[in-house]
């Protein structure tokens, strides 16, 4: 087996994408380098977008 650099775990993008949880700094520093992590990252902001929940309430 080569030694692959791991992907970020999705739950940590998750959390790092929903603001409750921060990157350690090798992730960080992977989450910059590669493409896959970031489109992960992507599809999770818009899956946020569509959680009207997660905005707050909107008071009028
Ligand atoms: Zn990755």
């Amino acid at each position: 087996m080569n030694e692959d650099t791991p992907h970020i775990p999705a739950m940590v993008l998750w959390g790092y994408t929903s603001g409750v949880r921060n990157l350690a700094d090798e992730h960080f520093q992977h989450l910059l380098f590669c493409v896959e992590c970031q489109a992960l990252v992507d599809e999770f902001i818009d899956v946020l977008d569509e959680i009207p929940s997660s905005k707050g309430p909107e008071a009028a």
